[in-house]
């Protein structure tokens, strides 16, 4: 009997930064090698492939290398793709993070060749990025002399954010490692807040694991971001744990032996200082719909559903993307929230033309579609418990009928769902979260907030669908009743309290 073996591709792409030609490669890989023809646009800012055939692997990756972006590094037990803020506006503040993101994602890169011998005929590539048309940052590659990862490479992956003070739209908190950039009074970067110890995977019913956010440990000056970086990433190498792999991760290492201990590894690993500085607060912009750029040229902030992007008979979204870059040579950026940035548009009422001609309408998209993510989940995601992707619309429109049930479409809150505990969206994060505990159930997650700098807890387990509605019907309606006009659904639920909370909601379960 002849078994067909499909697997996924991730790409590695710093910043989610993509040329055209970039972009459009992958498009047409997407096009010939994956199960549905589709992109995901995944909560780290890469693309995947689902589906490619096992005996296709090789001609998939070959020609993804083919435009200077490889798969390397983009899964494994090494630094994965490093995350950057988005930027339509052309900033030039965020614009400074582009070569220090790349910089990162180069010197974390593994050396081995063997991922060249596999895939690539033993053929070296170039390590580069091509941004807005320039290669940046290009180095070769050196032989199999694993300096910094040595023989075992790192207890489990180590993810790294990059950001400017005030703009959390990369969820820094979340991540292992996150800078947030300073300037001084020219606007010149001069400096970074180092935050560690974030991290999302837990397992149900084992307190050993935990999802956790990141501690700022302080501010150092931008001349030694490689070795406070590196500093960081060997702790994670030398004192995560080897021997659980539910328990590798960075944030175990910090919860056990504490933050002082922590800030004094990092300080004599790097020969850093870190000042205690005040942290500027967080007030991320949106970066979905149109932008005029100081160029000129417009940027379009297109909302995915879970990342996807796909054609359908009414929808042809894939189409629209790829017909708007083709025309326009248009630069990209994939967004930590799964949307895509179309950026260099000449004629905005054109491009309006394009979209409307592929069936692409924008105006139905609520303020809780906006921030909503989901995982893979259910068929392609081998841990998934239950689904994610493919239910996230059902109960998108349940939660968007209850809102406006109580007037609080307005402050809709950002939800997220997951197909099981390891929390790939960032579930415990979001004011709301559904994550997968069984076939047929989900736990019920609440309390974090829009900025993600605080953690959700669990309120209610084993929830079925209707046992879903029933609990946030109450919640909202609580919510509702015992707040101001202004205050958001995780704000709330930290006032009142989880354990209050959750006796509100207990009874949820028995309907
Ligand atoms: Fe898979 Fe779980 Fe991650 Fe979702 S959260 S993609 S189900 S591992």
């Amino acid at each position: 009997k002849n078994r067909e073996f499909s697997l996924m591709i991730r790409g590695r792409i710093p910043g989610g930064r993509l040329s055209a030609s970039q972009y459009l490669a992958w498009d047409a890989v997407a096009n010939r090698f994956a199960k549905d023809q589709s992109l995901r646009v995944t909560t780290r800012q890469s693309l995947q492939l689902h589906g490619v055939l096992k005996r296709e692997l090789k001609q998939t990756i070959a020609e993804i290398n083919a435009v200077l972006i490889t798969t390397q590094g983009a899964c494994g037990d090494v630094v994965r793709n490093v995350t950057q803020a988005e930027n339509p506006w052309q900033d030039p503040r965020i614009s400074q993070l582009d070569r220090f993101v790349v910089a990162l994602s180069n010197h974390f890169l593994a050396k081995t060749n063997a991922y060249h011998e596999i895939w690539l005929n033993k053929k070296q590539v170039l390590n580069e990025q091509v941004v807005n048309g320039q290669v940046v940052n290009g180095q070769t590659k050196d032989a199999d002399n694993e300096t910094f990862y040595g023989d075992t490479y790192l207890p489990r992956k180590f993810k790294i954010a990059m950001t400017v003070v005030g703009n959390n739209s990369v969820d820094i908190y979340s991540n292992d490692m996150g800078f947030a950039a300073t300037f001084d009074d020219g606007n010149q970067l001069d400096g970074f807040f180092l935050f560690v110890g974030g991290g999302m995977g837990m397992t149900h019913n084992k307190v050993e694991t935990f999802p956790r956010v990141a501690d700022c440990l302080g501010w150092f000056s931008v001349t030694n971001l490689i070795a406070v970086a590196e500093a960081v990433v060997a702790i994670h190498r030398d004192f995560g744990d080897r021997a659980n792999r539910k328990h590798a991760r960075l944030k175990y290492v910090i919860a056990e032996k504490g933050i002082d201990w922590m800030r004094g590894q990092v300080e004599a690993r790097s020969q850093t200082q870190l000042l205690d500085l005040p942290l500027p607060t967080w007030k991320s912009p949106s970066v979905l719909g149109w932008h005029l750029m100081p160029d000129g040229y417009w940027a379009y902030g297109l909302h995915l559903t879970a990342g996807r992007i796909i054609d359908c008979q009414s929808r042809r979204l894939k189409s629209a993307i790829a017909a708007l870059v083709a025309e326009y040579t248009l630069d990209i950026q994939l967004c930590a929230d799964q949307n895509i940035l179309l950026l260099g548009i000449r004629d905005k009422a054109a491009a309006q033309s394009i979209l409307e001609y592929f069936g692409v309408r924008e105006s139905q998209i609520t303020a809780l579609d906006q921030r909503a993510l989901a995982c893979v989940a259910l068929p392609t995601c081998g841990l998934a418990l239950n689904e994610g992707e493919r239910v996230l619309p059902k109960y998108l429109s349940l939660i968007n009928a209850q809102l406006e049930k109580y007037g609080l479409s307005a402050r809709a809150p950002v939800f997220r769902m997951t197909g099981c505990a390891n929390g790939c969206a960032r579930p415990y994060t979001a004011e709301i979260a559904l994550v997968g505990r069984s076939k047929q159930t989900y736990s019920l997650f609440g309390g974090g907030c829009a900025e993600g700098t605080k953690l959700a807890a669990l309120l209610v387990d084993n929830l079925d669908e209707n046992q879903i509605i029933t609990a946030l019907d109450k919640l909202f309606y609580c919510w509702r009743q015992q707040s101001n006009e202004s205050e958001r659904l995780g704000d709330f639920i930290r006032r009142l309290g989880f354990e209050q909370i959750r006796a509100q909601l207990i009874d949820a379960q028995q309907t």
